[in-house]
């Protein structure tokens, strides 16, 4: 049975492994330590517990502990040697990606294709780093992964059309559909969702509104599902300083320059839902 190495056990990679484990693929889940593992164990379990809740494009009705005996836990990248796919899910930085695809490079064999799970981080870039450039693409999947049917797929400078035909049949496997779009810093989702968060930041932080009326702005006046704010809590405002901080060093364009209120609200450990503070408490 095809296995796929899943690296990075975070919010998307808990949320990535999951749905992997829920279309019947096998999945080795690999993070720095044993206690990111335990607790990505603990977030797989409780949210398979809640997943007809929550829905899920995957629409497994199996026992849950049946799927989560499709993952393995590890440390150690040796143990992608095997595997058909890299779902890369490691933090939005680009040293920690650079060392990471250094690492695997020479341990999984000539035909695993590498899925770059970022939010702005050049494809192409990433490639470079690699001696399968056309091998590597960017799968840009929503958060939460389990419950959101289509990822934005980027295609790399090298990336090959079977690379992308590969690619989009393990999606279909996993009852997800693709919107193919070309590599640049952000692609699109990103690249104009950050504005908006960012601003939305800014607009707090000039004390015009408070995050609640911004979101219902966005809400009751837009009919948009999220606000803005909301959003950066779900996605993690770690997550969302660093997008920023690649936008900007990638463009040179100050029209990406983090709001400071973000930069502060990280420093303070108010990194949103999953730190149970942000903009809002939970
Ligand atoms: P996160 O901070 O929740 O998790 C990142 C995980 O990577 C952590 O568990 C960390 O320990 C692990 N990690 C760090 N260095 C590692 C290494 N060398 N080897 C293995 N694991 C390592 O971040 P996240 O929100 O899950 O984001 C992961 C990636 O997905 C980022 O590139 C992010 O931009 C992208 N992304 C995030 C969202 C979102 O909504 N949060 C959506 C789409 C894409």
């Amino acid at each position: 049975m095809m296995k796929i190495g899943v690296i990075g056990a975070g919010v998307m990679g808990c949320g990535v492994a999951q749905s992997l484990a829920q279309s019947g693929l096998q999945v080795v889940l690999i993070d720095i330590t044993e206690v990111r593992l335990d607790q990505a164990k603990a977030v797989i379990k409780n949210n398979l517990r809640f997943r007809t809740f929550f829905g899920s494009s995957s629409g497994s009705s199996e026992d849950s502990e049946v799927i989560m005996d499709r993952i393995r836990f590890s440390t150690t990248y040796h143990s992608l040697h095997d595997v058909s796919f890299v779902i890369e899910n490691a933090t939005e930085s680009w040293e920690v990606k650079e060392s990471i695809y250094k690492e695997i490079d020479p341990i999984c064999n000539d035909a695993c294709i590498f899925m770059v799970n970022t939010s702005c981080i050049s494809i192409t870039k990433i490639g470079a780093l690699t001696n399968r450039a056309d091998k590597v693409i960017g799968t840009h999947f929503m958060n939460p992964v389990p419950a959101k049917k289509t990822v934005e797929v980027i295609r790399g400078y090298h990336t090959s059309n079977e690379c992308i035909a590969s690619v989009e049949d393990l999606m279909g496997q996993m009852g997800k559909d693709i919107i193919l779009v070309n590599d640049y810093p952000g692609f699109v989702s990103n690249r104009i969702s950050h504005l908006f968060m960012n601003e939305a930041a800014f607009v707090v932080q000039d004390q015009v509104a408070s995050p609640q009326e911004v979101d219902d702005i966005f809400k009751k006046c837009y009919g948009h599902t999220m606000g803005p704010l909301e959003t950066a809590d779900l996605i993690g405002l770690d997550t969302v300083v660093h997008s920023l901080n690649v936008l900007y060093e990638s463009y040179q364009d100050s029209k990406f320059r983090c709001c400071p209120l973000l930069k502060k609200m990280v420093e303070a450990g108010l990194h949103g839902r999953k730190s149970g503070q942000g903009f809002y408490s939970y």
